[in-house]
Formats: structure tokens, sequence, C-alpha cells
């Protein structure tokens, strides 16, 4: 039921345009736009490759969340590694978004962007000794352990520096979400959080500890799920986590964090139906004086973003039609990494060629360097502006310099203005931080 999930081998792959309704980059007067800019007018001013992101869609798509849980005690921790820009950062944390973050450097930027501390929750499973201490020093809201071991350093460390940690279990629920193998982080063997009966044993461990203090319980399964049930599956599991800690332990939990991964509409299928989450969450924190964390990353950020991108060369051979763009796996590696689908268009209707089968590739020497592959598609004219669609979430901050390629620019548009969120690097800034004498 309405989850607009499409079956396998149903997937919309291929037609110019036809993959999602896109609100964040409509086509007016046959040329792609963000807001009122012209996407051929912000590559013309910034270059290519380019990163460009819609901020009134990253805003609507943050009070869709908000309002969709509505009656219940929320806060949204936006998961920063999604994607890290300050802009973005900034844009969010005026929202009223707090933060999840997954590295000290995240907390860096958080804090530079303005963000309370005090909203900040901290995963991960390898979290160091600095990294712990400095998040103490910040007075973050709590630390989402994911072992034993890493609870015994964050109460050695708290003490030593005079703090009492707040701390939520990460478990691992031991559910099935249905996405691509690496984005899926809530089975058994995963690497992520504890099984339910060791996260009671840890806060049997918190409450006898005077340097830490159990504050919730936390959850995460994956990321870019398109289906309620898994996350409702993993919701009972938490709570009866936080039952047990209750009755065997004594402690009074203030939080469920049920992480993000709140799957959007893509080249492949249909996005996660948010409204019947929300009313599976609510029914089952019903009577309850639990409050709710949500950590979405790509759904806040996915679909603002765009990757623009020009036709260097078309190439036939083997059998195979080539569309060769300037941007690769370097500036976005979704496709390579996660068999990502983004859908694609041609910024500019005119440039429509004849359809063809055709593969996408980057500049990149590597056989796996490719932004689509087998795909129908209009064969474009060189020179011709393509758009990379969903690149908002794990798209620059992915990017590399490998093939020592300087990482592109990204364009915020937002309240009818475009601003450079961040410059061009330069050959110079390859180098940096290396020994050039
Ligand atoms: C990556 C991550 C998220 C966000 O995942 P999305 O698919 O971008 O929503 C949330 N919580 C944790 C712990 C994560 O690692």
């Amino acid at each position: 039921m309405g989850t607009g999930l499409l079956k396998k081998g149903q997937a919309r792959r291929g037609p110019l345009d036809g993959a999602t309704p896109d609100s964040a980059f409509p086509r007016r007067d046959g040329v792609l736009r963000c807001g009122d800019e012209s996407l051929d007018a912000l590559a013309k001013e910034y270059g290519t490759p380019l990163y460009v992101y819609n901020g009134d869609r990253i805003l609507e798509r943050f009070h869709a969340v908000r309002d969709g849980f509505a009656p219940l005690d929320l806060l949204i921790a936006y998961s920063v590694k999604a994607n890290p820009n300050l802009a973005v950062l900034r844009l969010l944390g005026e929202a009223g978004a707090g933060a999840d973050i997954v590295s000290g450097g995240e907390l860096y930027r958080i804090r530079r962007a303005g963000i309370d501390p005090g909203r900040v929750v901290f995963a991960g499973v390898g979290k160091t000794r600095d990294e712990m201490r400095y998040a103490l020093e910040q007075g973050i809201m709590a630390f989402h352990v994911e072992s034993a071991q890493e609870l015994a350093a964050l109460g050695e460390v708290a003490r030593g520096a005079g703090f009492i940690a707040p701390v939520a279990v990460r478990v691992n629920p031991d559910v099935h979400s249905p996405t691509h193998e690496f984005t899926r982080t809530g089975h058994a063997s995963a690497k992520f959080g504890v099984s339910p009966d060791e996260a009671v044993d840890l806060y049997a461990v918190i409450v006898e500890h005077p340097g830490l203090r159990a504050v919730g319980v936390d959850v995460h399964i994956g990321s870019q799920i398109r289906e309620p049930r898994p996350f409702l599956a993993a919701l009972d599991v938490v709570l009866e986590v936080a039952d047990r800690a209750r009755r065997d332990c004594g402690v009074d939990l203030r939080y469920v964090d049920l992480g993000g991964g709140f799957g959007i509409a893509d080249g492949e299928a249909g996005a996660l139906d948010i409204g019947t989450l929300a009313e599976g969450v609510a029914a089952r924190l019903e009577g309850r004086s639990l409050a709710l964390i949500l950590e979405p990353g790509r759904f806040l950020v996915g679909d603002a973003g765009a990757l623009l991108t020009r036709v260097l060369y078309v190439k036939r051979s083997g059998g195979k039609t080539f569309v060769i763009t300037d941007a690769g796996m370097t500036e976005l590696i979704r496709p390579s990494h996660y068999g990502g689908v983004h859908a694609i268009s041609l910024v500019h209707d005119g440039d429509r060629g004849t359809v063809e089968r055709v593969d996408i590739v980057g500049p990149v020497c590597e056989q796996g360097d490719f932004l689509a592959r087998d795909r129908r598609l209009p064969v474009p004219p060189r020179g011709a502006l393509i758009c990379v669609r969903q690149a908002g979430a794990y798209g620059f901050t992915m990017a590399s310099n490998y093939n020592s390629r300087p990482r592109p620019a990204e364009v915020l548009v937002h309240g009818g203005r475009a601003t450079l969120a961040r410059r061009r690097e330069e050959y110079a800034d390859l180098i940096r931080g290396e020994h050039d004498d």
C-alpha cells in the first residue's frame, strides 16, 4: 500500500526525466531550473562539474518529517555525513534540526555551523578517546555506544576528565532491510550495535558506573529503505530492550532513537511513505514517556541536490555508446559503489538526440567509473549539460581527489538567491599538506 515501492523488474529506468516526480529541479521553457535559476546559467557562472542544492526543497523535506510525526516529542537529528557542507548545516540548524554525527570532524563542523551540541548524538563503532573527550567537552546530548569495550573506554575518559557521559546503547535488532548490501546495518552479522541481550547487560554496567548515565536507546538499520516494516520491527526490538532495562536495571530512559535510512525516490523505485511510518511509530510509543529522535540524512537532502556535468565526447566502440562526461566516480561514487540508480536528465530539451542505450562514464582511469550504465537516453551532443538527480546525499561528501582531480564547487540556491557554498578546488589544493621542496 502507499509505499510507492516498485517491484524488481518494474524499475523505472531510463526514460529521460521519467524517473521521479522532482520538485527540486523542474523544467520550465525547455530548461531545468533550481528555483528561478536556470541550471544552464549556474553551470556557466560556476563551471562544471557542479553540485547544486535547492535549499527550499531541503526545508520542505525537514518540515515534512516534522509535521509527519507532529504529535510526538521529536528531535530531528540530521545525519551530517549525508551532506556536511556548512551552508546545509546552517540551513537545517536554523530550522531547528539537531545532528547525528559519526566523528570528531563532524562535531567540529556542526559547531562551526552554530548547531547546539545539546542536540547532537554521536554514533559509530570506532570512536577514539580523543573524539570522546572532545564530545564531552562540547556537551553533546548522547554517545550511541556500539560495544562493551567502547563503553568501558568512554567511562574511563569521562571519569578522567570529570564528566558524566550520557549514553544510549545502539541495538542491533537483527532485522532484514531490503537495500544494498553496503547500506544494510541492522542484521546480526553487521558490525553495528549490540544484541538486545548484550544491550541489557550494558545498561547494567552503566547504572553502576559513576562516569556514565543511561539516557536512551538507539537503532539504525540501514539506508535507502523504502518500506516502513523493517523500521517498525526494529522499534519493537528496542522498546523491549528499554522495558527490560527498566525492569532489570532500574534505568528510566528518556528517548528512543530510530535512526535514519528513510528511502527517497530515485531512478530505480519510489520513496518511503513517511506517513505510514509515523502512524506505526506513534501507535508503539503511545502511553510511554519516551521522546523520539530520528536521524534522516538522505531524506532531507538527497533529491534536493543535483550534479551538473558536461558531455565531453560521445564515443561508439565495441557495440556500445559511451557518453563521456566531465564528472565521474570522483565526483559521485554512488553508482559504482552502491549500485545507485540516479535519474538523469538533459538540462536543455533541445539537446535531445535519438534514443539509444548508453553508458554515461567519467574521465577517471577505472573501468568501474560510471554514472549510469545501460540507460535508454536521447544521445546528447558534445557540450550538452546533464543533470544527475538525487545527488544531494552521499555525493560531494564522498568525492575524492583520485586521478588528481580537483573537487567540484557547491552552490546553494535558497530564497531566490544562489550562493557559492564551496569553491572549486584548484591544482594547488591537490598538494596542500605535502612537502614540496
Ligand atoms: C548514515 C546514518 C544515518 C543516515 O542515513 P540516511 O540513509 O542518510 O538517512 C543515520 N544514523 C546513523 C547512525 C548513520 O550512520
